[in-house]
């Protein structure tokens, strides 16, 4: 039998009758042993989360404010559910707990935990798993970093091997008990070390998407859904500004070689995106894998003649931007030309101090600025050693009309990388997507 660790988003989770869904979910799949809930998401657009409620009351509270009509929201959002689910915990008691600790000045990490502390201990109770408190085995050291390695010899000590247990997710607490929160949208962190720590087979992540797509739908009209990508490959998607999951949220599961599935909760019958290790992801045959891309970036072009014979040149201009503390993309050179793409905000306020700076420290004979340029990553394992992709690629920009300013490949070959303009981007990202899609 599989280990599979289910974890599930704020909506997922949002009122009654996403428990239901979620019950469900988990009555479908025997193999599906471990549950880490999120607290309580928006019910609707206009609705708020428990977590942001929760960070409201302990900022009030700190002040000596009233709390109690926003603790009152979230107080009858946990009893609905309960009622509604007909459950027999006695809920009040738990959130009479959590109000008097506010009330007595507990931290902001201690009352936005609750949000998935009772969010967990409803569902456990409705699904009859184990409630095991994310305290117990979540570790963070005194300095409040997250400690992986306690963490996972206290999961896999305290759960592993069991079944049917559920964690909550996005807390944990230091050695002295003081409860420490990830970063915001962390429990996809706790579904990830909670996977690693039990050995799962695969970390299933239930949100309200079913999976990712292959290019952004505000640009692309219904792009199709990514059924398999690898870690690299969402690593480079990622980077150029597809919304993907948390990068430490992929990280433990990443080095234990485990799969995620990215599901809808709202569609469980959708199989959703697998992101599996780059080894088990197979190739596609010149297949695209996603197109992802970002405006916003500068070219700095230095032009210096015979700048071929001149050893120690490119290490030169890079010396005056790591002085500034600045990060570059990509640096496509000619024989006597060198440029350096970067984000335009990182120019910001000294635009004319960095060129004066690379005139004088490399004697160029020219350094212009060039903006408004957009970066498209066109990414797929099964473009590697395929003849043929970036001639399709660019006739698909040149029967379009777009202009091409920078080409960059990775050396993995997974990747192509084109500069255009700003302008152009939206156009471009469509003309690849159609050109690669089938
Ligand atoms: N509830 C937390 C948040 O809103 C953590 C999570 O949902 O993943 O950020």
């Amino acid at each position: 039998m599989k280990v599979k660790v289910a974890k599930f988003g704020g909506s997922s989770l949002a009122d009654a009758a996403q428990f239901r869904k979620v019950k469900a979910i988990m009555d479908a799949d025997p193999q599906r042993i471990f549950l880490v809930p999120s607290a309580p998401g928006k019910r609707s657009y206009k609705d708020e989360k428990i977590t942001d409620l929760l960070y409201k009351c302990q900022k009030l509270a700190a002040v000596g404010e009233h709390f109690e009509e926003i603790f009152d929201v979230i107080a009858e959002r946990y009893i609905e559910i309960a009622h509604e689910l007909e459950l027999e915990i006695d809920i009040r008691k738990h959130l009479q707990i959590v109000w008097s600790k506010i009330k007595n000045g507990a931290s902001a990490d201690y009352a936005a935990s609750r949000g998935e502390y009772l969010s967990g201990l409803l569902l456990a109770d409705y699904i009859g798993f184990e409630f095991v408190d994310a305290a117990t085995i979540v570790r963070f050291d005194e300095n409040g970093k997250f400690d992986s390695e306690v963490t996972q010899m206290l999961v896999s000590e305290a759960i592993g091997g069991k079944k049917n247990v559920l964690v909550p997710g996005f807390y944990g607490a230091k050695p002295n008990g003081e409860i420490k929160v990830f970063p915001r949208g962390g429990s996809d962190i706790s579904g990830a070390v909670i996977a690693r720590g039990v050995h799962a087979d695969v970390y299933e992540n239930w949100t309200d998407v079913s999976g990712f797509l292959m290019a952004d739908p505000r640009i692309v009209k219904d792009p199709k859904p990514i059924r398999i990508v690898t870690y690299s490959e969402l690593r480079e998607l990622a980077y150029m500004g597809a919304t993907v999951l948390h990068e430490d949220s992929i990280f433990p599961v990443r080095q234990a070689c485990i799969p995620i599935n990215v599901r809808n909760t709202n569609m469980p019958e959708e199989p959703g995106t697998m992101i599996v290790p780059d080894t088990d992801g197979g190739s596609s045959g010149g297949r695209l894998t996603g197109i992802a891309g970002r405006k916003g970036f500068t070219v700095i072009a230095i032009a210096k003649d015979n700048m071929h014979n001149e050893i120690g040149f490119g290490f030169k201009v890079l010396e005056v931007l790591k002085n500034h503390g600045i990060s570059f993309e990509h640096i496509p050179t000619g024989i006597d030309t060198m440029s350096v793409i970067l984000a335009e905000k990182e120019m910001e306020g000294r635009r004319k101090q960095i060129v004066d700076e690379l005139l004088l420290e490399t004697g160029a004979d020219s350094v212009e600025l060039h903006d408004d340029l957009a970066l498209i990553a066109t990414v797929g394992r099964g473009m590697v050693r395929y003849v043929g992709t970036s001639a399709k690629l660019f006739s698909a920009l040149a029967d379009n009309n777009v202009n091409i300013r920078m080409i960059d490949q990775g050396s993995s070959e997974m990747n192509i990388i084109v500069g255009v303009e700003n302008d152009e981007f939206d156009r471009a990202v469509c003309a690849i997507y159609e050109a690669f899609k089938d």
